[in-house]
């Protein structure tokens, strides 16, 4: 039994046009232990994934339609889905944690940093004041903040974009969760703030054991720390598997548009140029017909405009990787 288990969610947003469909039959598992990397560009339904089996979608508008999100709680398998407010609240910090893009999403503007680790502590660790900031001090030091004593008594507005997003990350392992969702965490900081972060979530991975599930639309982010890889599109799953396989031999067109956009730096002057995907990501409210990448799929044959491909998967000495493809690509 892995440790977390999405089985055909799909989420539905009512808006004033109409349902859209965000996510689509999404079925992905994370075990203890691993970094699972969902990708693809903004709109394609990863970040309502992650909101979906944290019981934090948008409401009214946002719902899980059908589908299920099962969590591992020490051999019982609870359905996130399923799970009410109470129970959801009993598991976020203990068992589950988000890292936001935006720090500020989840820290209190009005309170020291010091104060919202201490809560976090004595709310689901049941420690002392005391002892909550000692821990508080000591979970500084290991997200890398300098002088971590002084900056509890700071506001957030105080810190940098690098050491807010510290002290959220600080926030989400203060209880040791068992699984992370982690939302494009880096995308706003430099280079050595963003290796530092991600360095971070792989020594708490390798320390808990946690599972981690990192949504980025960067592939040099997956590169690096990914264990396995999904690759989302208009808010489906098109190609998903080991991550060495899927960056070494793409075989769905759009992960392989995605890899040809990307600047490598051992790739040889103008030996491999930079190639942009054509077009831009369809409307949930207005989905082509047959397969979504269609219009800018440059293997696009007659039944992909037609027919939806269903998924099938293709045995790799790495393990499987699935594709929603009607073409047979060899990587
Ligand atoms: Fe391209 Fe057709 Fe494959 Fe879709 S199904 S990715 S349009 S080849």
């Amino acid at each position: 039994m892995p440790l977390f288990a999405l089985e055909a969610l799909t989420v539905d947003f009512r808006t004033d046009d109409g349902v859209l469909r965000a996510v689509d039959g999404v079925s992905l598992a994370v075990e203890a232990g691993e970094i699972v990397c969902l990708v693809g560009e903004s709109g394609s339904g990863k970040s309502t994934v992650a909101l979906a089996a944290m019981g934090l979608l948008p409401q009214p508008a946002g719902r899980v339609t059908s589908g299920a999100a099962w969590l591992d709680d020490d051999g019982a398998r609870t359905d996130l889905v399923q799970a009410g407010e109470r129970a959801l609240a009993r598991l976020r910090g203990r068992r589950l944690a988000m890292i936001f893009q935006d720090p500020m999403t989840s820290l209190n503007p009005y309170l020291t940093v010091g104060a919202q680790l201490s809560e976090v502590l004595e709310l689901h660790e049941g420690l002392a004041h005391a002892a909550a900031r000692a821990r508080s001090t000591e979970l500084l030091r290991q997200v890398g903040i300098p002088a971590p004593e002084s900056r509890l008594d700071e506001h957030p507005h105080r810190l940098s974009g690098g050491m807010r997003q510290r002290v959220m990350i600080a926030m989400a392992l203060a209880c040791r969760p068992k699984l992370l969702f982690a939302d494009e965490p880096t995308t706003a900081l430099d280079v050595t703030v963003q290796a530092q972060i991600l360095e971070l979530l792989c020594r708490e991975r390798d320390a808990v054991g946690c599972g981690i599930l990192l949504i980025t639309h960067d592939l040099g982010v997956v590169a690096r720390v990914a264990d396995r890889v999904a690759v989302m599109y208009a808010g489906r799953i098109v190609e998903a598997g080991p991550a060495r396989e899927v960056l070494r031999r793409p075989r769905h067109p759009y992960t392989l548009a995605l890899l040809r956009a990307v600047p490598r730096v051992d790739a040889e002057a103008d030996a491999e140029a930079l190639v942009a995907i054509p077009g831009a990501p369809p409307s949930p409210l207005a989905l082509p017909t047959g397969c979504a990448f269609h219009p800018r799929c440059a293997l696009a044959e007659a039944r992909c405009r037609e027919t939806r491909p269903e998924e099938r998967r293709t045995p790799t000495a790495a393990g499987d990787v699935r594709l929603r493809c009607h073409v047979e690509t060899s990587p």
